[in-house]
């Protein structure tokens, strides 16, 4: 779900990355060794890296394991130490999401999701990962972008502002952290894949691990039937890349191409790390989202996309025409959450329709002045267990006729959920097992049964379903999470 501090915080950022826009000039990367227009110094790159980073950890949250933290700290910093800027404050972080992710923001931060950690089988792999994110660090490709498109957007957050609680619908499916996540160019990506290289040659590590994590990538967007998120939205095929490092790798000293692979030791790691969506942050049986942490149940309209984040759940329906969302109000009475949203430019309070829920009429007007579309809808506050939520419901207003029953039906719905099979769900988790005797992954699955399908297993494994795996051989389960019936 949206949140609306976030909005807020990133246009002062581009504020504050407007007001550092003094000093400017033409300088020699250390890292490409090619010329860059640079109108941000690295002070101010730092600083947009340390703004941002507290937006991320706030959004994404980390991954609770300290052990895994400081694994992946320690690993980035050796990594970037043997880069062309390593004084940078470099700092690497594990993000509880489960797609499968990895992002660099300017001033040396690292992301790496949970998912992605998962689908990696050795050390040089994640190093690998790693060590193209330092490159765009390094190659200063965030900063570089910052310097030639972001000025032009921050007339366009401005007028977001403005209508904060009004975004298009169709936006409603996207990840809030958008802003932040510049698209590089193919150019950036090889360069980006060219410095990894180098640091995982310098780290000493098996430059040969390297395409197999572009390879899995491709396995994941092929099954995905090219519907790719994270990592595969903003980057170039990786089956090209795969390609292409081969032959890079292949022109290598033969002493270059090996190295540590360490797959054993990173297996263990992985050993009970979350997998998948993790339901303890709501899912939904049928078109019934349930929070188990916040024991709450809504029954959104049927057919309708349900959108899960970190502070609103929220359904989209299928003619992005009408929403229904649900946020934690940071307020203390469902008057003053009403009285809040009726404060806003353009939004008209109707009559009341139900206890604390009043329809209403808005005309947020558009960017840059023009006149905006007119909503109808409805909005209220529910107090659950000592907390109040705020529910949202809106409409183009000449769809009320078609749309205004289901809504009004989403929004009665919120309930208390008492029932212990739907408040006591767990994740799914990584188990590693070693292998007795050789065996195929199919004939794994059978014997060590996982809560995740055959296929999407052999891509986490890195294997085929086919092939004979070696007896000690250590494999990837995954077990539990399954959620309730309906
Ligand atoms: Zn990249």
């Amino acid at each position: 779900m949206f949140d609306k501090a976030f909005c807020l915080r990133g246009i002062y950022t581009f504020l504050a990355l407007l007001a550092s826009l003094a000093g400017s000039g033409c300088s020699v990367n250390p890292a490409t060794g090619q010329r860059q227009l640079t109108l941000i110094g690295e002070a101010q790159e730092i600083e947009i890296g340390r703004q941002n980073d507290v937006q991320i950890v706030d959004q994404m949250g980390l991954y609770g394991d300290p052990e895994l933290q400081s694994y992946l700290q320690d690993l980035g910093s050796r990594l970037a130490a043997k880069s062309e800027r390593p004084d940078l404050p470099w700092t690497f972080r594990l993000v509880d999401d489960p797609v499968v992710n990895a992002f660099a923001l300017p001033g040396g931060y690292v992301y790496i999701t949970r998912g992605i950690l998962a689908h990696f089988n050795s050390e040089a792999e994640l190093v690998s990962v790693l060590g193209h994110e330092i490159g765009h660090v390094t190659g200063r490709h965030g900063v570089e972008r910052m310097s030639k498109a972001q000025l032009a957007q921050i007339g366009l957050g401005v007028a977001a502002v403005a209508s904060e609680d009004f975004r298009p619908f169709a936006g409603m499916a996207q990840q809030g952290l958008s802003l932040l996540f510049l698209k590089f160019s193919r150019d950036d990506e090889r360069q980006a894949d060219d410095l990894g290289l180098r640091y995982l040659v310098a780290g000493d590590y098996a430059a040969d691990e390297m395409p197999k994590v572009f390879t899995t990538l491709d396995r994941m967007s092929a099954s995905q039937g090219g519907r790719v998120p994270g990592w595969l939205a903003t980057h170039p095929p990786p089956a090209n890349r795969a390609q292409r490092l081969s032959e890079v790798i292949a022109g290598l000293p033969p002493d270059q191409r090996q190295g540590q692979v360490n797959r054993e030791t990173y297996l263990g790691r992985l050993d009970g790390v979350s997998f998948g969506v993790n339901p303890r942050e709501g899912y939904t049986v049928g078109n019934t989202f349930y929070h188990p942490d916040l024991a709450f149940a809504l029954d959104f309209p049927q057919g309708w996309q349900v959108v899960n984040q970190k502070q609103a759940v929220g359904a989209v329906s299928p003619e992005e025409d009408a929403i229904v969302v649900l946020t934690l109000a940071e307020k203390n009475s469902p008057d003053e959450v009403v009285q809040s949203f009726f404060q806003q430019d353009g939004v008209q309070r109707g009559d009341r329709w139900r206890d604390d829920f009043y329809y209403f009429r808005a005309a947020p007007g558009g960017q840059n002045g023009a006149q905006g579309p007119e909503y109808v809808g409805l909005v209220g506050a529910v107090q659950h267990r000592g907390q109040l939520f705020r529910l949202l419901s809106y409409t183009l207003d000449d769809r009320w006729d078609g749309r205004g029953r289901p809504m009004q039906d989403a929004v009665a719905s919120f309930r208390t959920v008492t029932d212990r099979r739907y408040l006591d769900v767990q994740s799914k988790k990584v188990d590693i097992v070693t292998l007795k005797k050789p065996m195929t992954l199919k004939q794994f699955h059978s014997q060590y049964p996982s809560t995740i399908e055959l296929e999407p297993l052999a891509i986490l494994n890195g294997v085929s379903v086919s092939e004979t795996l070696p007896r000690g051989h250590r494999v990837k389960r995954v077990s539990g999470g399954e959620l309730p019936d309906s």
